[in-house]
């Protein structure tokens, strides 16, 4: 597997031809049995991968929250939900989202620390694990400019369909 201070080099230095996969993919895939290629690899590189040791997606992506979301985080450290979103959020295109980048609720031993109340971004990511990823395939190719595991699934899959045009 990538290491995590490798992956936005590499992925982004792969970006050109994960692009390309995608378009092969489209023409080529079916949705179905890409769904279950993603699944089974997503249950196999998660299942011994230490994620405190990467944090990538904790450091560096907007985490976007819901009312229920910021009501329920306020409440978990003892605040109101105005007090919370003062000092912690900001209005992204409409939605609340997180301020800081790292992410301020990242412990400095890679754990989170509302994790029981963390958005479902943050549970979700990077969903990898869902169906429908014929038709999010750019935001697989941006995740594995982020996420090891996601770039390690991308490698895979064009080994699975035989993809050759790596140039
Ligand atoms: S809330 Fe928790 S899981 Fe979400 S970005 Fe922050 S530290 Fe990571
Ligand atoms: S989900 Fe991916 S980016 Fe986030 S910590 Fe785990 S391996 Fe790293």
């Amino acid at each position: 597997m990538i290491a995590p201070d490798k992956v936005k080099s590499k992925g982004e230095k792969l970006e050109g031809q994960n692009i390309r996969f995608r378009a092969f993919l489209k023409n080529r895939a079916d949705d179905d049995e890409l769904d279950a290629h993603f699944l089974r690899l997503h249950k196999e590189l998660f299942s011994d991968y230490d994620c405190s040791k990467c944090n990538n997606c904790c450091k560096s992506l907007t985490i976007t929250l819901d009312d229920g979301e910021v009501a329920a985080i306020a409440g978990f450290l003892g605040q109101s939900a105005s007090d919370f979103a003062a000092a912690h959020l900001v209005e992204d295109d409409g939605q609340h989202a997180f301020k800081a980048r790292p992410c301020e609720f990242l412990g400095d031993n890679g754990q989170c620390g509302i994790k029981s109340c963390r958005p479902a971004v943050c549970e979700g990511y990077p969903y990898t694990d869902r169906p429908g990823r014929l038709s999010r395939m750019l935001s697989v190719v941006y995740s594995a400019e982020v996420c090891p595991v996601v770039f390690e699934i991308l490698e895979r899959l064009k080994e699975i369909y035989r993809f050759r045009n790596r140039g």
